[in-house]
């Protein structure tokens, strides 16, 4: 009898989006021609830099010609972007990363759930808590997990981020194997200081553990002394893998394209605690189970590099983080704690009552769809998110009717 991977039975179904569509619904039906801005979102909205838009157009018309069609590329991408990449992203902030070290892909969210594959399921898992929930979900079923109990999954090591600790989780207490961040955070909007992630290495390095640091949001970073890459820490080439994306970055979620960076010198170990180095292992299931991102799409990503691309995708980051600026100063202004919303496309609200209270609250006075924190963990509970991702226009209209609503309140 064919048997099923009981693991996924473990998992919480997410009624977190079809419970704001249900609510946002029932909203319109009792408010008639009400218009609802969406400020929900964690998908862009501008279209593609012209720069990437050009060099997609014409990696199509090379398709169309016998002579410069390309059919399976390297599955782990092709040099020309792999390249640029390296010297970009990395050897230009003094992090040292050559091209071979990075994996083309079509997205953070893949390689951040299948990277857990090269991993002994008997690691410790350290998970923060408020989570993008593919850390966690990826985890269970893999079977690293418990049974899910007053909403936390059994046998994870959760990293609790709150008020206290600036939502930047403190180093474990207990013992862990395998540590996820994301910095600039989704959900909390919360960014790292050097100072803090140096502390995470070495603690890496002490207890021989490996971080998986996603930066899928480091393209809003506007602050010099914030790192953009854990490789700009000392010894964070032993330890740690990066997650990187175009989604965010250069308005890709719709085209996909990604990359993960495992160094050759980082290293976990066998049952007989010999080192065995991780780029070999990944490169193998990579190739194993991947073929590569399309050719166009790779010239697409390869544009952003270019000195007008560089400049347009920085314009697009700049404007929603002018969004986010304008959504950070109202809710200062109505005297709500918020984190988050510089250097970063999310703020993240105390909003004084439970994130589903404040969530009504927004919809029925104002209009205003936002996300209730709960949904991220157990500590978000009490906070709502509001993404930047939108246009001017809304996010101006947005923030007036909460002003006027929740003056009146
Ligand atoms: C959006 C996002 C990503 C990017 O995912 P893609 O699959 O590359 O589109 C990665 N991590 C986090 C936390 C995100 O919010």
């Amino acid at each position: 009898m064919i048997r099923i991977n009981h693991h996924y039975l473990k998992l919480q179904s997410s009624y977190l989006f079809s419970d704001i569509a249900k609510r946002v619904a029932a909203y319109q039906e009792a408010n008639p021609g009400k218009d609802i801005i969406r400020l929900g979102i964690g998908d862009v909205t501008l279209p593609l830099p012209p720069a990437c838009i050009e060099a997609f157009h014409r990696a199509v018309d090379e398709m169309a010609d016998s002579k410069t069609f390309r059919g399976y590329g390297p599955e782990q991408g092709y040099g020309f972007l792999r390249e640029k990449i390296a010297q970009t992203d990395f050897r230009a902030r003094n992090a040292d990363i050559d091209p071979d070290e990075i994996f083309i892909s079509d997205g953070a969210k893949c390689d951040t759930g299948n990277i857990q594959e090269i991993f002994s399921h008997s690691n410790r898992v350290a998970i923060p808590d408020p989570v993008y929930p593919v850390y966690l979900d990826t985890n269970v079923m893999a079977g690293r997990t418990g049974a899910y109990r007053n909403g936390r999954y059994e046998n994870i090591i959760y990293m609790d981020s709150s008020r206290e600790n600036s939502f930047v989780p403190d180093l474990p207490k207990t013992p862990v194997d395998l540590i996820y961040m994301c910095f600039p955070n989704n959900p909390t909007g919360a960014v790292i200081t050097r100072e803090k992630l140096a502390q995470w290495v070495d603690y890496a390095v002490k207890t021989k553990s490996v971080i998986l640091y996603d930066a899928a949001y480091c393209a809003f970073v506007r602050d010099d002394t914030l790192p953009l890459s854990i490789y700009e820490i000392e010894g964070a080439r032993n330890v740690a893998i990066e997650f990187r994306s175009f989604s965010k970055t250069a308005g890709f979620t719709g085209v996909r394209c990604a990359y993960a960076v495992v160094p050759k010198t980082c290293a976990a170990y066998d049952k007989n605690g010999d080192k065995q180095y991780l780029h070999p292992l990944w490169n193998r299931r990579h190739t194993t189970k991947f073929n590569g991102v399309s050719y166009p799409v790779q010239r697409a990503a390869e544009a952003v590099y270019t000195e007008a691309g560089s400049r347009q995708t920085k314009e697009l980051a700049d404007y929603y983080l002018e969004n986010a600026r304008i959504i950070l100063q109202a809710m200062n202004e109505l005297g709500y704690e918020c984190t988050g919303g510089q250097n970063s496309p999310y703020i993240w609200i105390d909003g004084k009552t439970d994130s589903w209270g404040f969530f009504d609250l927004l919809l029925d006075k104002a209009g205003v769809v936002v996300t209730p924190g709960s949904g991220f963990g157990v500590c978000g509970e009490g906070y709502i998110r509001i993404s930047a991702f939108n246009s001017r226009e809304n996010v101006e209209t947005a923030m007036k009717r909460v002003k006027e609503a929740l003056a009146s309140a």
